[in-house]
């Protein structure tokens, strides 16, 4: 329908409307007449339609606020009063993205179906939430998920909660640290200096009166900003909005200002200490940052142009600063921050494993090399190169799993919540043409001198390690927490244990099936019973098999290679995942590193390379071992695509010593990062390891085995250099071979024929080495190990292979795992436990595990685990409960692809040998589940607990207590 600017609709009063072209939508901005709140609309041909209420709430402390407060409006609501209308909906809607999520200055709570009816039931189920929770009658909400405090057995007191567990968490890897302490030093006055998650050390200090009135000021329609996207009818969304909810408020005058920070006199500078492993050397530990703030977000040119700074100074091969600081040895990994979705934005730049005692020195190179930048201006095919990276990243807007309208909502508030036009950084095509005149002016150079070296806005931030110091702080903060327990009177203490069980008995108590009812939920008619056909033809070029996927991608190719590795010898085989993090980094016989990656950047979308290990479909004794070349450009660029793809594949030297070196260190360095924050990944690996073959081969590229390795090759790099480069070459050789080969092409149909003819050219690049199959023979891995890190919080998983056990694959098994993930182990592990998260996965090849998020227990988790099959024995859902598990398996399957997504799967299915007949009958069997046939898993999940291995990463103190458990403790870091 058309609408007539200066109008009301159902309340609303049309403001303005225009075309976005770049993303292919309308924008139409809105007020609510009433009550002020703002809405805006972005209409489009996407189904993955997106609806999304924001607040400003700016933080008034480090207590974490906005962020509990976030967790808690989810659990119950006036139209909803059921503990977790979230976990009901993410059970059993058809939702594409379901979350709430706290920044720095604002909640956003989106949700995404593309079920018109769906999408109702969610908005109805978050608009309750916010505007009606029941947080202010219930105590045990702020409790669960705030903080609490339980007496233990020996009178031992305990602070738990998800939120606290969640940051303490968030707070175990030094850079997360660093990122807390940058906005603090620059900010010192405003909002953005506190801390909107919560500091683990001061959540505590939260009480419930400033929780609820917190609420109550914000959560305001006339604080509020409403976005709506995709292909729904916006007549009817409107009149939802106003009839249901807004129409019963009045406007307020809410004083929510987001404060801009004056500019300081001279850069500040701040030092802090970080907890290092008691294993762990104190050397070459540090960390120091540089930091500015660079413009508001309102300004689009400044808002663009200081991303492509910072890919250009710290990102790609070629930045001149990122290399400047690694030729000077300052530290062993170098990168740049670029905070995003503030108001005052700051960039940083950041050496790691370094000595305090460096510090002048980096301050001072970064002077140097961005003087001498500005004086002499920056290379322009470096400005060519990273302009085109980014171009193409703006043109192709492919998010992977995340809805596009959810993208362009955050992109969104980043000007309208501060005034500015919404739709300004979605108009991206004149911003992009003001910045192009950088390939002729000194445009980029204008603004480092302004923003960084005439700018006294910024700061000096070190963190420097302490071994040891989470013992010492744990033992604090428990005797602290002794004495005040000590101190408390009689009342005191029955309040707390009063409290405590009110808590226990709310989350004990399941809720009555009319409260449950009270949530929206489809009939499993409005499923599509057919599972999604992905589009796939079978062709030959130069006798290899070339899947092409006809799909339209907006004129983009994405083209795979999918080597065969199955012929490495299993000494070589963590050699392929440095191949990886090395290839297209190093320099080729053509190009020096640095041309090489301008060249990527101006002609390509981008090429990375990686291995993959694919199960057979119904066992996991048999495992196909590649390794994929993965690259993308513009179909017109296809010549310059294969061309540079040949260049690396058969041109790529391992001579350069240095270059090298700062890649081995650095690559060290990102393992260690995501140890500390994906622990769980690393504990699933290790636990696969320790029973399934594919699992154990898996670990030796990606592992702890393979951290290990990295660990010994940079400390002997000297020595093993030079065998280091020959082993690379050979493997090189090995690998990119033309009887190896499968090639997967995404794109458009009518580009095929084009894309054939150059795709063939590819395969001057290959050898035509033939290796022998391996059958390989790892030494054991003996299971049950406790890996100790400085973490604050651990990681536990456990599982086994039900195959082993004489069990076979069932689609049933997908409904099994919502209901094991969300509800026996979201019930005991996250809820009652205070984990921040709980997981079950299954997979065809028999591999069942679980595992959980940032858990601060380890042996209750473990026997929570155990009970899986006596919690089915007695499971008894009514029908509307199980129909709900369907349909929110049902929404995981249906999950939506980008083009580029559809084209990997259906690679995948075909390399696995899953046919659409496979997919069509778990879908079936997904369909058509019922009670009795999930309770019959309760005897193959005992089966699997008591044949199953564990493996715990964490806390080095609370695993020790627990040593009984574990076969071994190893620790994870060692000097
Ligand atoms: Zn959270």
């Amino acid at each position: 329908m058309d609408f007539e600017v200066g109008k009301l609709y159902h309340g609303f009063r049309f403001m303005s409307e225009s075309l976005i072209e770049e993303i292919n939508g309308r924008g139409r901005i809105f007020e609510h007449e009433k009550t002020g709140a703002n809405l805006i609309s972005i209409t489009t041909d996407d189904d993955n339609k997106v609806f999304c209420i924001t607040f400003k709430t700016p933080p008034p402390d480090n207590t974490g606020l906005p962020h509990i407060l976030e967790h808690s409006v989810l659990c119950g609501s006036r139209k909803f009063p059921a503990k977790e209308p979230f976990v009901e909906l993410a059970k059993g809607s058809l939702n594409t993205f379901l979350n709430a999520m706290t920044y720095s200055d604002k909640t956003m709570y989106p949700v995404a179906s593309r079920n018109e009816k769906d999408l109702f039931n969610l908005m109805d189920v978050y608009l309750d939430a916010t505007f009606f929770p029941k947080i202010h009658e219930i105590e045990e909400i702020f409790l669960q998920e705030g903080w609490h405090l339980e007496i233990r057995e020996n009178n031992e007191p305990v602070l738990s909660g998800v939120v606290y567990n969640e940051m303490k968490g968030a707070f175990s890897s030094p850079e997360m640290l660093l990122m807390r302490k940058i906005p603090e030093s620059l900010f010192p006055q405003t909002q953005y200096g506190k801390e909107p998650g919560g500091d683990p050390d001061e959540i505590p200090k939260l009480t419930i009166e400033k929780f609820r009135e917190f609420h109550k000021k914000y959560y305001h329609p006339s604080n509020s900003y409403i976005f709506l996207y995709g292909n729904g009818d916006l007549d009817k969304q409107l009149e939802f909005l106003n009839n249901e909810y807004l129409r019963h408020f009045t406007r307020e005058k809410i004083d929510v200002e987001i404060k801009l920070h004056p500019p300081f006199e001279r850069i500040s500078e701040k030092t802090y200490l970080y907890p290092i492993s008691e294993h762990d050397r104190e050397e070459n530990k540090s960390y120091l940052s540089l930091n500015y703030v660079v413009g508001k977000s309102t300004d689009p040119v400044l808002y663009m142009g200081f991303d492509i700074i910072e890919y250009l100074l710290m990102e790609t091969p070629a930045a001149p600063l990122k290399n400047a600081l690694l030729k000077e040895k300052l530290g062993e990994d170098v990168f740049g921050i670029y905070e995003r979705n503030i108001l005052q934005r700051f960039l940083s730049f950041v050496v790691k494993h370094t000595t305090y005692e460096k510090k002048e020195r980096f301050v001072g190179t970064i002077f140097k090399i961005l003087e001498s930048m500005v004086e002499r201006g920056i290379d322009k095919v470096l400005v060519e190169a990273a302009i085109n990276a980014k171009e193409f990243a703006l043109r192709e807007a492919d998010f992977r799993g995340l809805p596009k309208g959810l993208v362009y909502c955050i992109h969104c508030l980043d000007s309208w919540i501060y005034g500015a036009d919404p739709f300004i950084h979605l108009r991206f095509e004149p911003t992009l043409s003001i910045i192009r005149k950088a390939l002729k002016e000194p445009f980029f150079e204008t603004l480092i001198e302004k923003y960084i070296l005439k700018n006294q806005h910024g700061s000096i931030v070190t963190i420097n390690p302490k071994r040891g110091l989470q013992k010492e702080k744990d033992l604090k903060a428990r005797e602290e927490l002794k004495r005040v327990v000590s101190g408390l009177s009689k009342e005191e203490l029955e309040d707390i244990s009063r409290k405590a069980e009110a808590l226990k008995k709310r989350q004990l108590t399941p809720d009555p099936p009319e409260i449950l009812e009270k949530i929206p939920l489809l009939s499993l008619d409005e499923i599509n019973p057919r599972a999604e056909k992905l589009p796939q033809e079978r062709h030959e070029i130069n006798g290899r098999t070339l899947l092409f996927h006809p799909i339209f991608t907006s004129g983009i190719i994405y083209l795979n290679q999918i080597f065969d590795v199955e012929s490495i010898p299993a000494e070589e085989l963590p050699y392929i995942s440095v191949l990886s993090y090395l290839i297209a980094k190093v320099s080729t016989k053509s190009f020096h590193y640095t041309e090489l990656a301008n060249e990527i950047d101006k002609h390509t979308g981008g090429i990375s390379f990686f291995p993959s290990t694919y199960s057979a479909k119904d066992t996991d004794e048999i495992y196909m071992p590649k390794y994929i070349a993965r690259s993308k450009a513009f179909v017109n660029k296809i010549e310059n695509l294969v061309k540079i793809l040949k260049e690396v594949i058969s041109g790529t030297v391992f001579n350069d010593k240095e270059r090298i070196r700062e890649l081995l260190f650095e690559l060290r360095s990102r393992i260690e990062m995501s140890i500390n924050l994906e622990g769980h990944s690393y504990a699933i690996r290790r636990l696969l390891a320790y029973y399934s073959p594919f699992g154990r081969y898996v670990e030796e590229l990606s592992g702890l085995n393979y951290y290990r390795f990295i660990t010994s090759l940079t400390s002997d790099f000297e020595k093993r250099f030079e065998e280091l480069g020959e082993r690379l070459s050979s493997l090189c050789k090995k690998i990119f071979s033309k009887n190896n080969v499968l090639l997967s092409v995404t794109a458009d149909a009518k580009d095929y024929v084009k894309l054939e003819k150059q795709l063939g050219e590819i395969f001057e690049g290959f050898s035509d080495h033939k290796g022998e199959t391996i059958k390989y023979e790892f030494s054991e891995l003996d299971g049950n190990e406790g890996l100790l890190t400085p973490g604050k919080i651990q990681f536990v998983a456990k599982g086994y292979n039900y195959r082993r056990l004489g069990y076979d694959y069932n689609g049933t098994m997908l409904v099994l795992r919502t209901i094991l993930g969300l509800d026996y182990l979201w019930n005991r592990v996250r809820v009652q436990g205070g984990a921040y998260g709980c997981f079950a996965r299954v997979s065809r090849n028999g591999n069942f595990y679980f595992c959980s998020y940032r858990d601060p227990n380890l042996r209750e988790t473990l026997e929570v685990y155990n009970g899986a099959g006596a919690y089915l024995k007695q499971f008894d859902p009514s029908e509307r409960e199980m129909r709900k598990y369907i349909i929110g398996t049902i929404s995981k399957l249906d999950s939506p692809l980008t083009p580029s997504m559809k084209g990997e799967v259906a690679t995948d299915r075909y390399i696995r040998g899953i046919t659409y007949e496979d997919v069509q009958k778990a879908r079936d069997e997904v369909l058509s589940t019922d009670s009795r046939k999930i309770k019959r898993f309760s005897e193959m999940l005992d089966d699997l607990m008591k044949n199953g291995y564990y493996c715990v990463i964490g806390n080095e103190a609370k695993i020790k207590e627990h040593s009984d458990l574990f076969a071994r403790l190893v620790p994870v870091f060692q000097a």
